[in-house]
C-alpha cells in the first residue's frame, strides 16, 4: 500500500494517514468473535467493531433481513411521507429505554443524534415559554461527535483546536470525573468525585438558571478512555438539572444496548435523563443509524399549535430508513432472545478479575471496568503523549487482538456474545502486548 498511487484517494477518519498508508492494516472478513485480516489472519475483535458489534459479527438474521429490505423497498422519504418500519421500530425500542423515555427521532449517526439533542432541548425551552435558555454546558474529555454542535459541548482538546470561534457561544464545561490520584485501580464506580457535580451549581450561579437549556453528559465517558462516573455523580447532576429546569441528556452511543449490563447505562445507574441519544449498536453496527429518545412531555410541547404544522424543523433524508430500521429490528430480536444484555453482568465479575491480573505491568497506571468494557491506562512515553496507547496498540494487532487505543489508555469492549475463553486469550495478548511495548 506504500507505494499503492490507488491508496492515495480515500482520506481516511481520525487516522494518521501517512503513517498508516506506510504500514496498512486491513481487515475483510467478519465472523463471531473474529475479524480475518487481508494477510488471512484471525484477529480477535476486543472492541466490537468500534463499539458497536454488540451481537457479534456476521448475524444471519441481520443479513437476511437487510436483504430482504433492499429488495422489497430499498428506500422511502420519511418527510410528510412514512412507511411502517420506523413505527414499528420505535414502538419496539421504547419497550427497552429508560422510563418514559418513549418518544423517538432517528438519525444516522451518533454525531447526528448530539446534534439532534441539543437543538431538541433548545427548542424545547423555547415551546415552554423559557426562550432565554440557551446556554449548553458539556463536559471537559467527553466526547459527543464530530458536528458542530458535538465538538462544542465536548471537551476534546484536538477535535475543537482548528475551528476556534467558529464553536458554538454560550457553553460551559463541568470538569471531567478522572482522577488518578483518589481513584487509581478501582473495582466499579470511583468512591471519590461526587462533588464535581456541584459545579453545576456555580455555573447556574454564573449564569442564571433562566439562561440555561441544557447539560449534556456521557453517563461512561468512552473515547475519552472509558472514564466512570463516581458514585452518586449522575444522581447529584440529576437532582440539580432539576431544581433549576434544565434539560439533562444522556449520550449512550457507547453504552447502550448492553455494555454496561442493562438496555442503557440511565437503568444500571438509575438515572433518567429527559433526552438520551443512541447509535452504533442500535443496528449492531451493520448499517448506520442512531436514535434520541425524548420524554412524553418534551414531545407534548411541540405538539401544540395548528395540525397542520410541521412542529419540528429538524431530520434526515435517511432518518428511519427502511434498511437500517430493518436491521435494528433484527438486531433487537437477537438481543433479547439471546438476553445479551444480561450476559454484561453475568460476566463481569469474570471480566474485570480477568483486566486486574494486569496490575502491575509496566506503565500501568489504572484499571477501569464496569459492565464488559475497560480502559487500561498507561503512563505516557516521555517523547509523547499517546505513543504509548498507540504501541500497545499496535503490538495488540500484530498479536491478533483489536484493541482501541484512545491517548494513552487502551480501551476493550467485546461483543456481548463473549465467552471466558475469549476473555482470558484478549487479556494473555493484551498483557504479551503491554510487555512488548515497555
Ligand atoms: N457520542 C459518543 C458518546 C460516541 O462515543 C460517539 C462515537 N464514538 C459519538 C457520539 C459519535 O458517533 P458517530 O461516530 O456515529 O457519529
Amino acid at each position: 500500500m506504500a507505494n499503492d498511487p490507488r491508496a492515495e484517494h480515500f482520506w481516511m477518519p481520525f487516522t494518521a494517514n501517512r503513517q498508516f498508508k506506510a504500514s496498512p492494516r486491513l481487515l475483510e472478513g467478519a465472523e463471531g468473535m473474529y475479524y480475518t485480516d487481508t494477510a488471512g489472519r484471525q484477529v480477535l475483535d476486543g472492541t466490537a467493531g468500534l463499539w458497536c458489534c454488540n451481537a457479534g459479527h456476521g448475524r444471519r438474521e441481520i443479513t437476511e433481513a437487510v436483504s430482504r429490505q433492499i429488495a422489497r423497498m430499498d428506500f422511502a422519504p420519511t418527510f410528510q411521507m412514512g412507511h411502517p418500519l420506523p413505527f414499528e421500530l420505535a414502538e419496539r425500542l421504547a419497550r427497552i429505554s429508560p422510563e418514559g423515555l418513549n418518544r423517538v427521532f432517528f438519525t444516522n449517526s451518533g454525531s447526528e443524534s448530539a446534534d439532534t439533542a441539543l437543538k431538541v432541548a433548545l427548542a424545547y425551552q423555547r415551546a415552554i415559554g423559557q426562550g432565554s435558555r440557551t446556554r449548553l454546558i458539556g463536559r471537559e474529555l467527553a466526547y459527543h461527535g464530530v458536528g458542530f454542535g458535538g465538538i462544542s459541548v465536548g471537551g476534546m482538546g484536538n477535535n475543537r483546536k482548528a475551528f476556534g470561534s467558529s464553536l458554538l457561544p454560550g457553553i460551559d464545561h463541568l470538569p471531567h470525573t478522572l482522577d488518578l490520584k483518589r481513584n487509581a485501580f478501582t473495582r466499579g464506580l470511583p468512591e471519590h468525585g461526587v462533588e464535581l457535580a456541584d459545579e453545576l451549581e456555580r455555573l447556574v450561579t454564573l449564569h442564571g438558571a433562566e439562561n440555561i437549556a441544557a447539560v449534556i453528559v456521557e453517563p461512561m465517558s468512552g473515547s475519552a478512555g472509558v472514564i466512570l462516573p463516581p458514585q452518586g455523580y449522575l444522581q447529584r447532576l440529576r437532582e440539580i438539572t432539576k431544581k433549576h429546569g434544565i434539560l439533562l441528556i444522556f449520550d449512550e452511543v457507547i453504552t447502550g444496548f448492553g455494555r454496561v449490563g442493562e438496555a442503557f447505562a440511565a437503568q444500571r445507574w438509575g438515572v433518567t435523563p429527559d433526552i438520551l441519544t443512541c447509535a452504533k449498536g442500535l443496528t449492531n453496527g451493520a448499517v448506520p443509524m442512531g436514535a434520541v429518545f425524548v420524554s412524553e412531555q418534551i414531545h407534548e410541547a411541540f405538539m401544540h399549535g395548528p395540525e397542520s404544522t410541521i412542529e419540528f424543523f429538524h431530520g434526515y433524508t435517511y432518518s428511519g430508513h427502511p434498511v437500517a430500521c430493518a436491521a435494528a429490528l433484527a438486531t433487537q430480536e437477537i438481543y433479547q432472545r439471546e438476553n445479551l444484555f444480561q450476559k454484561a453482568i453475568e460476566l463481569e465479575d469474570y471480566w474485570q478479575d480477568a483486566l486486574f491480573s494486569l496490575q502491575g505491568l509496566p506503565n500501568v497506571t489504572d484499571i477501569r471496568t464496569v459492565g464488559l468494557v475497560a480502559g487500561i491506562q498507561f503512563a505516557p512515553h516521555a517523547e509523547s503523549v499517546g505513543r504509548r496507547g498507540y504501541e500497545v496498540f499496535r503490538q495488540c494487532f500484530e498479536d491478533g487482538l483489536l484493541a482501541r487505543a484512545s491517548g494513552d489508555t487502551i480501551a476493550l469492549s467485546p461483543a456481548l456474545i463473549v465467552e471466558r475463553a475469549h476473555i482470558d486469550a484478549m487479556v494473555e495478548r493484551l498483557a504479551d502486548a503491554i510487555r512488548k511495548a515497555a
